[in-house]
């Protein structure tokens, strides 16, 4: 049987690994990207491109984004050229980037009048989780949507949780992030405390690590923190961004998300130090200099 068409929109970190494994696993898909040379090897490697979202979205079956935020998805889904326009009526349309549950919220309902079903379905893993197909899948829409979907985001994934309608999955996202951003920001702080007392540096990290504050993320943290390279696999500026979101929807919620709060200024202020483009762990650079 064909494989179903699949248009991929946003070729950044995580849509060129993502798109790779589309086409490795031979789907045939067309992709854009807002900036066309980030498409150049999918192309060599046999995917078309699009001019437009409209374009790429064109007799395409599925349609995924994997896009900044909000700004960037709005840009890219609607409008003119948008990938909205360019949709068969019963399209799936996927929304991978994490955004928030309002942009989903007003995506979902501008698809029910195209006749297109839509998921969000936010991705927990990096860099290298896209570009070997090991993604976590949160998806929020109809689990017969889901159904139909699953053999597309399969290629991409490890794991698919089904969470709920539309919204929900990018709830337990920034919950996710969050929970990640103040964990890295308070390393960060113990990192530039151990730094500048008389403790052995490697006998206290081998002890935090291997003890109760040594989680994932914590782990994680601590080999960027001490390797000091800081190439992105996810930025500051996103990270922050995704404190912003969630910080709104704590207040949508009546929830004071105080800790949030404060990781959020400490990335906002290092990123105005010139280190939104680094990966986030590389606010412990900030917190050092302080
Ligand atoms: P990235 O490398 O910065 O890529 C961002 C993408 O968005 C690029 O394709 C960029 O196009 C596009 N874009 C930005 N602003 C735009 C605009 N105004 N109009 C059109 N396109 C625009 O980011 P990423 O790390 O791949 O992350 C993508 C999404 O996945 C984000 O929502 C992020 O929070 C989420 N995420 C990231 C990770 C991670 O570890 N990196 C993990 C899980 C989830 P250009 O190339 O033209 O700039």
């Amino acid at each position: 049987m064909a494989k179903a068409s699949v248009a991929f929109l946003g070729l950044g970190i995580m849509g060129s690994g993502m798109a790779n494994r589309l086409l490795g696993a031979g789907f045939p898909l067309t992709v854009y990207n807002r900036n066309a040379e980030k498409a150049q090897p999918l192309a060599a490697a046999g995917a078309k491109i699009a001019a437009t979202p409209r374009a790429a979205a064109a007799g395409a079956d599925f349609v995924i984004s994997m896009l900044a935020d909000d700004v960037a998805a709005r840009a890219v889904w609607l409008g003119a050229e948008g990938a909205l326009a360019g949709a068969k009526p019963g399209t799936v349309l996927i929304e991978c980037s994490t955004v928030s549950q309002d942009w989903v919220k007003e995506l979902a309902a501008a698809a029910k009048q195209e006749n297109c079903p839509l998921l969000d379905a936010p991705v927990t893993g990096t860099k290298p989780h896209a570009a070997s197909g090991e993604l976590t899948f949160l998806v929020g829409g109809e689990a017969a949507v889901l159904e139909k979907a699953r053999p597309v985001l399969a290629v991409m994934s490890k794991a698919i949780l089904h969470v709920g309608p539309n919204g929900t999955s990018v709830l337990l996202k920034l919950l996710n992030n969050f929970l990640c951003a103040v964990h890295a920001v308070s390393f960060a702080e113990a990192l530039a405390l151990i730094e500048n007392s008389p403790l052995d540096r490697a006998q206290a990290l081998d002890f935090l690590l291997n003890g109760n504050p040594g989680s994932p993320i914590v782990k994680t943290m601590a080999a960027r923190m001490t390797e000091r390279t800081y190439v992105p696999n996810f930025s500051m500026k996103l990270m922050a961004k995704d404190l912003g979101y969630s910080i709104a929807l704590g207040k949508s919620h009546s929830v004071n998300l105080a800790m949030v709060e404060r990781a959020s200024e400490v990335m906002q202020q290092a990123i105005a130090s010139g280190l939104g483009e680094k990966d986030f762990s590389a606010v412990a650079e900030y917190v050092r200099k302080k």
